[in-house]
């Protein structure tokens, strides 16, 4: 089992020190020819969504990844990587990858509350630290999308299929348990 992560941009190297922690190996993937080495899985890192769609564009490695995680490559995205996933961007004609039925607003929280942390439960899983840093907000998921997290009525964590995403950062503590959740129920 190796998991590949996504790293043009952004906190790539925290969810690495998440698998390192759980003894899973992992591989960059930061050019096109990156995608010929075997992996099981693929994590899409937090960071901005509008420079990482466009280095997955201009690095050649858009059209690949789609059509992959299209056929069912596993995918956890968290935060701009929910954004890369999303059908639609509310207030931005922009679709990325676009595998995943739900709708997202960027930085959805405003100014005040533009980071925060939180406590919450996780498809199950109780008291999971989640921080949101300029946190999009999923608004509309299409039927067959599973809500696995909620906060304050805002939905902050899907599933379809095996493409699982969050509008937080799970991997900034030392809590692995979302990293486990992916593993075992979705890869
Ligand atoms: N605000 C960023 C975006 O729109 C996402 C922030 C994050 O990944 N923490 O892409």
């Amino acid at each position: 089992m190796r998991i590949a992560v996504l790293a043009l941009q952004g906190d790539f190297a925290e969810h690495e020190a998440v698998f390192r922690r759980l003894d899973i190996p992992t591989c960059q993937l930061r050019q096109r020819r990156d995608l010929e080495q075997k992996f099981d899985a693929l994590v899409l890192p937090g960071g901005e969504s509008t420079v990482q769609g466009k280095l997955l564009r201009e690095l050649g490695m858009f059209e690949e990844l789609r059509t992959r995680i299209s056929n069912g490559l596993p995918v956890m995205a968290t935060c701009a990587g929910t954004i890369l996933l999303a059908q639609q961007i509310l207030d931005d004609p922009a679709v990325h990858l676009g595998t995943l039925g739900i709708a997202v607003r960027r930085n959805a929280y405003g100014r005040q509350l533009s980071s925060f942390h939180i406590s919450g439960s996780f498809a199950g899983i109780q008291a999971v630290p989640m921080s949101f840093i300029r946190a999009p907000q999923i608004e509309f998921c299409v039927p067959n999308v599973e809500v696995l997290a909620e906060h304050e009525g805002r939905i902050t964590a899907v599933r379809q299929g095996r493409q699982l995403a969050m509008t937080f950062h799970p991997e900034l503590g030392s809590d692995t348990r979302i990293a486990e959740y992916f593993i075992s129920e979705v890869v």
